[in-house]
């Protein structure tokens, strides 16, 4: 909890209740029929004290008989049937909503956080997303569909319990009053402390759990260094250290009934000895007495109950806050109102027009200082430069992740922030450093670039990539599944399908990070075969670190600290960019650069 002021967080509760009240605004047929219900039980619950008198006054009184006791049990078994039909209905209805509810906070939370500008991630952690929407949400169901339902039952039978207690016995009833604090507090202060041992016990459980997750997926490294037996203890130590606040938790929670049974029953004991007293005086009849203890016991289990639930509502209203902000979340790139459509079919020139950018975390330092550059539709262009130089950063501005500091990114002459981004992001197709696979089968990686394609389609794709013969071979073809993050498959082969990937997109701008590390001669081979195949005919923008691709490139930019230094084909550059050649001699062996020399 931040230290906001009260108010401040009296109006953000407000908030999020109206929020919440605009979630369960489709389900109104389902609010309304729960709280028919809810209203109906609480109605039935109360009236069974009623039954109860009737139940001692006439059916155990000394003028008894067997008709009137068994009048007064057939009416009390029918107020149980309706009992138990409005709880039927009351706790489907109320799970149900908070089910539904939470499913549909779901659903908005991620639909709202995949379209935010990418800059938003750089200060959100990934982990900090997922929890709001898994365990926030989850939370959020618990409480609406439980919780409130509690506390609403609870206040019913609350008001209703004591009005009948002033009107039947204001002696009594003042005793009642009198002794609910002294009932109520100690189980208050017990309930709190194991509830907040029960969180304890549960972080400690939860650190068990990471601790076993570590393990297990390290383990190579794990047994390589021969950890098992320091591992063994450090996880006792873990195991034991959640016994021990386990223990203490049952240890209270133990105190707890112990409490509760001799401060409820004790209370009773001492309406009965006052009550019971009045009974013989014959100032009240038995049924009263046995009613009114029923309603106090009531009473007072109602307030213990509301108290309970309170601190669940409590986590709830700061739930509902934490997803409400990545709700509210502005994204930063957003299409123009009136967006400017691309030439039909786009051709894919690219000019970037004295760009400077800096990222919002380090605004005094620019990544991308007055950069002019044009790239004609279907050429292809290398940028080179040290690790830092910008390059990374160019490519994201144009596909607009960011939005440039000053000047323009143009694309067929138009200023790439008068485009819908979705219009502009179809145009382009990006094959990353490390090629990004999601879990699931080769073809669902390689149809990522358009889900529409057709099976003839697909394997046209993969084999323009030069990665059919190796689909083909594995397991299941196209339908292998590709492990999580694309475990199954070697580096090359996940290039491939990411090539592959892209040539299915078909796009007129095509984005290329070449992977630094390297691969066999083989993979290389193939993959710089499939390379070629890709940039045919479009324009292509690559950060280069192969020989092969900077010597075949129409152009080759030279970025040092986010400035142009220069510009030309390989072998001017050599002669005529000192930091070009050194660029060069470092990245690629001499033997290598001499070769390509040779062969200018
Ligand atoms: P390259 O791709 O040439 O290695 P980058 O484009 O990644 O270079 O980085 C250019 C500069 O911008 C570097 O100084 C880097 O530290 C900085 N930078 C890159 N990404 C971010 C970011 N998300 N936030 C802040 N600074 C960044």
């Amino acid at each position: 909890m931040t230290d906001q002021s009260g108010a401040e967080r009296g109006v953000a509760k407000l908030g999020v209740l109206k929020a919440m009240a605009g979630f369960l605004k489709p389900y109104r047929l389902q609010v309304f029929g729960a709280s028919i219900a809810l209203i109906c039980t609480a109605a039935i619950t109360l009236s069974i004290g009623q039954g109860l008198r009737m139940l001692v006054d006439q059916g155990f009184s000394s003028h008894a008989n067997e008709a009137a006791l068994n009048q007064a049990l057939l009416l009390f078994f029918a107020m149980v049937l309706l009992l138990a039909a409005g709880t039927f209905i009351r706790f489907y209805l109320v799970s149900w909503i908070g089910e539904r509810v939470s499913a549909d906070l779901r659903k908005a939370v991620f639909a709202h956080v995949v379209t935010l500008h990418p800059g938003f991630f750089e200060s959100q952690l990934s982990g900090d997303i997922q929890s709001r929407i898994t365990t926030d949400t989850s939370l959020l169901q618990t409480v609406i569909g439980s919780s409130v339902s509690i506390a609403l039952r609870n206040a019913l039978m609350f008001i209703g319990g004591l009005i009948w207690l002033f009107i039947s016995n204001p002696k009594l009833t003042a005793m009642v009053m009198l002794s609910v604090p002294l009932v109520i507090v100690p189980i208050l202060v017990f309930g709190r402390r194991v509830r907040s041992l029960s969180r304890s016990s549960q972080d400690k459980i939860a650190s068990v759990g990471s601790f076993v997750g570590e393990a297990v997926k390290n383990i190579k490294l794990l047994q390589a260094f021969n950890h098992q037996t320091l591992d063994r203890k450090s996880f006792e130590g873990h195991v034991e250290v959640a016994f021990d606040v386990a223990i203490v938790r049952i240890r209270q929670r133990a105190w707890l009934s112990t409490t509760v049974i001799v401060l409820v029953l004790g209370a009773v004991t001492g309406m009965l000895w006052v009550g019971g007293h009045d009974v013989l005086a014959g100032r009240i009849s038995g049924g009263e007495l046995a009613a009114f203890i029923f309603y106090a016991v009531m009473v007072a289990a109602s307030v213990g109950a509301i108290s309970e639930v309170y601190g669940d509502l409590q986590r709830a209203a700061g739930a509902t806050e934490r997803l409400l902000e990545l709700l509210a979340a502005e994204n930063r790139i957003l299409p123009p109102a009136q967006p400017v459509a691309l030439p039909q079919p786009a051709r894919g020139e690219i000019a970037f027009e004295d760009v400077s950018f800096a990222y919002a975390s380090r605004p005094d330092h620019p990544a991308i200082k007055g950069l002019t550059l044009a790239i004609p539709a279907g050429s292809s262009l290398a940028l080179v430069g040290s690790s830092g130089a910008g390059k990374s950063t160019l490519i994201d501005l144009l596909l607009r992740f960011y939005d440039v500091g000053s000047g323009a990114i143009r694309f067929d002459g138009i200023d790439i922030r008068d485009l819908d981004p979705q219009d502009l992001r179809a145009q382009i197709a990006m094959v990353p450093q490390q090629p990004v696979l999601f879990t699931g089968t080769v073809a669902d990686n390689i149809r990522y670039g358009r889900p529409s394609a057709s099976d003839e389609e697909l394997i046209e794709a993969a084999r323009a990539a030069f990665a059919e013969d190796f689909i083909q071979r594995l397991p299941d073809g196209y339908d292998s599944f590709v492990g999580e993050g694309g475990v199954r498959l070697s580096g090359g082969q996940r290039q491939r399908i990411a090539i592959a990937r892209a040539i299915l997109a078909d796009p007129k701008l095509l984005l290329l990070d070449e992977a630094t590390s390297a691969l066999d001669a083989e993979s290389e081979y193939q993959v710089q075969q499939a390379l070629e195949r890709l940039m045919e005919g479009r324009t292509t923008v690559v950060i280069a670190h192969r020989l092969a691709t900077v010597i075949n490139v129409d152009r080759i930019a030279v970025l040092d600290h986010g400035e142009l230094v220069a510009s030309g084909r390989h072998g001017e550059l050599l002669t005529q960019s000192p930091l070009y050649a050194r660029w060069a001699s470092l990245q690629f062996d001499d033997a290598n650069t001499q070769a390509a020399l040779a062969a200018e």
